[in-house]
């Protein structure tokens, strides 16, 4: 028998704009487990004009959420998936008090919890610079004016609460998102590194620190 490994269950909350995308994969590759970006896999689906895709499409473009029904199903679907049994970096899901309860739910029937919660906090001003400035280099077509007021409206508004029942649990790292994108990811080691998670280092020898 093998040692178990530790797992490394990571949800990564901040507003749009916040880096939480970048960060999230950066830590998904550092730990070795896939990052899980509910937006990216709408976005894809949309692109492929998958029937799933048809389904979300003028949902994501008025920067409405899309059904949790249909969110978290797809959330279960990827998770049950081979890569991420030993752990997985959630980011974009859960997004509001219901999916806190499925994915709950779903853990709980597999026996496994989340072990940390990374909260980048990035002042709204410069959440809006951010994603004003992705606008003019990616072209996302959920980037308008408008559509961005929307969505920093319902993170405010059901994504923010979903903080306090993690809070609750103990299992919330609170790191400042403004500075470099090296400085940030620093802070989210340190902060991971404090509750005993450790990067695990792939490649090479498989030898851990
Ligand atoms: P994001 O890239 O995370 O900002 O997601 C882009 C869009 O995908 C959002 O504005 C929503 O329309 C949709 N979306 C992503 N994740 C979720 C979720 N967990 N629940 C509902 N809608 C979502």
């Amino acid at each position: 028998m093998t040692a178990p490994v530790p797992s490394a269950r990571f949800l990564i909350v901040g507003p749009q704009g916040s880096g939480k995308g970048t960060q999230g994969v950066l830590v998904a590759e550092a730990f070795g487990v896939p990052q899980v970006a509910t937006g990216d896999i709408f976005r894809e689906n949309v692109k492929g004009g998958t029937e799933l895709g048809k389904k979300v499409q003028a949902i994501i473009e008025a920067g409405d959420l899309v059904s949790d029904e249909l969110t978290s199903e797809l959330v279960r679907d990827r998770l049950e998936q081979p890569d991420a049994a030993g752990g997985f970096v959630l980011d974009g899901y859960p997004r509001n008090r219901g999916q806190v309860d499925d994915l709950d739910a779903f853990l709980a029937s597999r026996g496994e919890a989340l072990d940390a919660v990374i909260e980048l906090s990035v002042p709204r001003e410069e959440s809006i610079a951010r994603l004003r400035q992705r606008a003019l280099d990616q072209g996302r077509t959920d980037d308008t004016e408008e559509v961005i007021a929307n969505r920093l409206a319902i993170y405010e508004r059901e994504t923010a609460p979903i903080l306090e029942v993690y809070r609750e649990r103990g299992i919330v790292d609170e790191v400042d998102g403004v500075g470099t994108l090296e400085e940030v990811t620093e802070r989210i080691f340190e902060a991971l590194a404090a509750r005993g998670l450790s990067v695990r280092h792939n490649g090479g020898n498989g030898a851990a620190a």
